[in-house]
């Protein structure tokens, strides 16, 4: 019984998050490239990279350059089997 309150609850709460971004009007960025668009000015510019190629994140270790942070630290883990450092020890 008490399981079934606390989904309830989620599903009220996501309802009414749903109701406010609907009503207020959101400014979209639209991709020039695709029908991609979000709201997310970061996922926005994340997005474009990928169509423009440049690769702001650089593998400290190959050189190799990532569109995303995620996606460096990925090639990290996978080919040098290290994670991001902020400061890598050279
Ligand atoms: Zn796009
Ligand atoms: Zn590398």
């Amino acid at each position: 019984m008490v399981e079934k309150q606390v989904k309830l609850d989620i599903f009220t709460e996501k309802s009414s998050h749903f109701l406010i971004s609907a009503k207020k009007p959101r400014k979209q960025h639209q991709c020039p490239f695709c029908s991609y668009a979000t709201i997310n000015k970061t996922h926005f510019r994340n997005h474009v990279l990928t169509h423009t190629g440049e690769r702001p994140f650089l593998c400290g270790i190959c050189s190799r350059g990532f569109t995303q942070k995620i996606s460096l630290q990925k090639h990290l883990l996978a080919r040098h089997g290290k994670p991001l450092q902020a400061a890598p020890h050279m």
